[in-house]
């Protein structure tokens, strides 16, 4: 099957700066797509090279098979939903979200017809009076996103348009993409720096690091198997364990990670591996314990309802030897 966005050895450099550096990828049509790494990794600006409002210093991005290098961006079948929602504050919401309608010509009782359709989509129905201002965070984005997809693009960008919302609604609206997403079938390309998103929603994670693609997996996958430290740090809170420590636990001289969550607290009279409790993190859920051993701090996740020791408490750790991960990279 075609993939709905291909790159192909893709660079986009500003001067000295590698924003990005040689970038492969392949975004199956239908995914949900989330472009996952820490500020400044490249993330924007592969969104904007898709959408065309930037031009790559090297390499192919194909879409839907067709290379771009020559396709403006209004010719693209690609939208963005921005972080900042980008909507016309004078306009109302129908409006808004009719506006790409009015700028291709149709009539404005089409075009009205087919913005209440999308408000009733997004749950904004009987809204389509109000200006943006009289809207909360998430009832913008709402709009921000029926806007995107009044013209019926078959690629829809978003570039971290949770960002501005609290924790709550953030996890609603991931829930209500993730279903619109299902339901519209169109391909998702979601940029973000949370962990949690990429993972709740996407069907494909690519982790970026310094403008190159570290890993692209399923969520299971960067999160359970990561190839790299990079990935091990930057997806979850992973043990990550230099060749010694590895060794030690039984394994190869390799880099590994362990999750904290395949470790648990046993008595350290006889255990392979022991220490000193350094740090307790209350997380809710459970507590993260810090362990002191042979140089290296190695968490612990000890579910809630289990005893937690002490700082300073001597303690052994034990973990499911299945559960240590070899990874690619020193
Ligand atoms: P964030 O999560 O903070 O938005 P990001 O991963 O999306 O970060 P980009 O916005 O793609 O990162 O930026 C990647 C790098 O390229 C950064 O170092 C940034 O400063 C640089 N950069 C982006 N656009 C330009 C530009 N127009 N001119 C010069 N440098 C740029």
């Amino acid at each position: 099957m075609t993939a709905a966005v291909e790159f192909r050895n893709v660079s986009r450099h500003f001067g000295p700066v590698r924003a990005v550096d040689g970038v492969d990828l392949s975004i199956a049509e239908g995914s949900f797509f989330a472009m996952l790494g820490p500020s400044g990794s490249g993330k924007t600006t592969c969104l904007r090279l898709i959408s065309g409002f930037e031009s790559p210093t090297g390499g192919e991005i194909r879409i839907f098979g067709e290379n771009s290098g020559s396709v403006p961006p209004n010719r693209r079948n690609v939208n963005t939903v921005f972080q900042d929602y980008a909507l016309f504050p004078h306009m109302n919401v129908r409006d808004n979200v009719a506006y790409g309608l009015m700028v291709k010509g149709v009539d404005r009782v089409r075009r009205h017809a087919r913005a209440e359709e999308l408000l009733a989509l997004v749950k904004l129905d009987g809204y389509g009076e109000r200006k943006p201002g009289q809207l909360s965070g998430g009832q913008r984005q709402r709009v921000a996103l029926a806007r995107a997809l009044v013209n019926e693009p078959r690629v829809l960008l978003l570039d971290e348009p949770l960002g501005a919302l609290d924790l709550k609604l953030r996890e609603a609206m991931q829930d209500e993409l993730k279903a619109l997403q299902q339901r519209l079938r169109i391909t998702f390309v979601f940029v973000t720096h949370d962990q949690g998103e990429a993972l709740s929603m996407a069907d494909q994670v690519a982790v970026f690091s310094e403008g190159r693609v570290a890993q692209v997996g399923t969520p299971a996958e960067v999160y359970g198997r990561p190839r790299t430290r990079f990935v091990a740090d930057f997806v979850g809170s992973s043990n990550v364990l230099p060749p010694e420590m590895t060794q030690r636990l039984g394994g190869p001289a390799r880099w590994s990670s362990l999750r904290p969550e395949a470790m648990r607290l046993i008595p350290p009279e006889g255990a392979a591996l022991s220490g000193q409790v350094t740090a307790l993190r209350y997380l809710g859920a459970g507590t993260r314990v810090v362990v002191r051993t042979g140089g290296a701090e190695i968490g612990v996740l000890v579910p809630a309802g289990t005893a937690v020791p002490e700082p300073g408490a001597s303690v052994g750790l034990g973990f499911d030897r299945a559960a240590l991960h070899l990874m690619d990279e020193a």
